[in-house]
């Protein structure tokens, strides 16, 4: 055996156990980043070490500083699992080592591309035509979107900002929702377009249209753009898209969605209602790392019209082979060679039409039991007036609240997150990982009744 096949033996031996050990598994981390240290070892060696024992050491040494992000008890954040095909086909994409620029060199990744792209198209509803980006996550997805959507309506207004930069072009005009998610501002600050001006939301963070085509009427005909959401990280809420976009199309405003899990509502007859007129707009941010339950990082820049994505993102070279369709490479803001498009391939082939719809339809089951379970418990209180896969709920004050919080990490038995929502503390659970089973959410339950006494 060789180098590689020993070192890959002994990867997949320790990657089998690790995921063998998550259903019984304490959720949170046992070690400090002072014992990873140390058992890893500061010290760079003099000399090389046999690949297969460094893989032992790193998986050794590593093992009680992992949180337990893929176990079926992990409601943090909104981070998804990794979908046993989707993790078979990562592994791939690097032993492949492919760099996927281009279509003449990569035709393998460029074909794999094209056809998950249709698929996600077709799944979301989203226009057949639109162009579709793989980037790192729904950041650089927004930040995609954005981009092409800020240099189109300069475009509108005579200004070709690609040639002459922002400085001394028309301003543009920035709306979004007051419950926007902060990776909006993080995109808006890197395309130098400055904080974006608020308009007021309900108590569940939508939109209000009638203050939208208040704010829209009140600044004249700049070129404009006008960011709406689809799930709200707190209640799981979606804006009234059909009112929205229609307010944001009579002042010819650029109207992109942040649908970073949200956007995958479409795929369920259950919860399609939630989009509608969603596919109205220009332009759709999402993740597939996210519902889609693919490996990190991998999110998606959706534009409707190609151009507008290529002119923002598309890489002039006089030294690069360029397909005349585009390459990968010109719908995405960084040099992306990771393949991501292999990987939701694989997820999307291996779940097919009724397994997406599956997935999403289980996380949102599994939300509603958190909410039952929660707003039966005497003193606490769920915050959502619908549930999509995001729970709210608070248990007196703050300070109770947090104490609920602080116990359930202790246990160990389910990972979830404190947040501050419109001023107060709450527990935010957010079901994304396809691994979730119905004794999952019974533990849970159990683990924050647990809580909750002892608080
Ligand atoms: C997670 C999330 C983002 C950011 O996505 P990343 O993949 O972490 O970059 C943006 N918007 C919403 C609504 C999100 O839930």
């Amino acid at each position: 055996m060789d180098a590689r096949e020993m070192a890959l033996r002994q990867a997949y031996g320790h990657a089998v156990r690790w995921l063998a050990s998550l259903s019984d598994r304490r959720v949170p981390a046992r070690a400090s980043v002072e014992e990873i240290v140390r058992e890893l070892g500061a010290e760079l060696p003099d000399g090389p070490s046999k690949a297969a024992d460094v893989v032992d050491l790193l998986a050794t040494a590593c093992e009680p500083g992992l949180t337990a992000f893929p176990s079926g008890r992990f409601y943090g954040f909104v981070v998804g699992g990794t979908e046993p095909a989707a993790l078979a086909a990562d592994w791939l994409v690097s032993a492949w080592d492919q760099n996927c620029v281009m279509r003449a060199v990569s035709p393998a990744y460029a074909a794999a591309e094209e056809i998950a792209g249709a698929w996600l198209l077709d799944l979301l509803g989203l226009p057949s035509d639109s162009a579709v980006g793989f980037t790192t996550g729904a950041t650089m997805a927004n930040f995609t979107c954005l981009a092409a959507g800020r240099d189109a309506v300069l475009r509108r207004s005579g200004w070709n900002v690609a040639h002459d930069g922002l400085v001394g072009g028309p301003a543009v005009r920035v709306i979004a929702g007051e419950d926007r998610h902060m990776a909006i501002d993080l995109a808006l600050r890197y395309l130098g377009l400055g904080k974006p001006e608020l308009v007021k939301a309900d108590g569940q963070g939508r939109i209000e249209p009638g203050a939208l085509r208040h704010a829209l009427a009140a600044g004249g005909q700049g070129p404009t753009i006008v960011i709406l959401q689809a799930g709200d990280i707190h209640s799981g809420a979606f804006d009234p898209f059909a009112e929205a976009i229609g307010a944001a199309r009579e002042a010819d405003a650029w109207v992109h969605v942040d649908g970073a899990f949200g956007l995958w509502a479409a795929v369920s007859p259950m919860y399609a209602h939630l989009m509608a007129g969603c596919s109205y707009a220009d332009s759709w941010a999402t993740d597939a790392h996210k519902t889609l339950n693919v490996p990190y990082d991998c999110g998606l820049a959706i534009v409707r019209d190609p151009f507008a994505i290529r002119a923002a993102m598309g890489l002039q070279g006089d030294y690069l082979i360029q397909d005349e369709q585009g390459d990968p490479i010109d719908k995405v803001p960084e040099l992306s060679r990771r393949g991501r498009a292999f990987t939701v391939w694989a997820a999307l082939r291996s779940l097919g039409r009724s397994g997406v719809a599956d997935l999403v339809e289980g996380l949102c089951r599994h939300a509603s039991a958190f909410a039952t379970g929660i707003a039966a418990i005497d003193g606490a209180t769920v915050l959502n007036d619908v549930v999509f896969t995001q729970v709210c709920a608070e248990f007196g004050d703050d300070e109770r609240t947090e104490r609920v919080i602080a116990r359930l990490l202790d246990d160990g038995t389910a990972w979830i997150s404190g947040s501050t929502w419109h001023g107060r503390r709450v527990m935010r659970i957010s079901v994304s990982n396809w691994s979730t089973t119905d004794d999952d959410v019974t533990r849970a339950l159990d683990a924050i009744r647990r809580a909750h006494r002892s608080a």
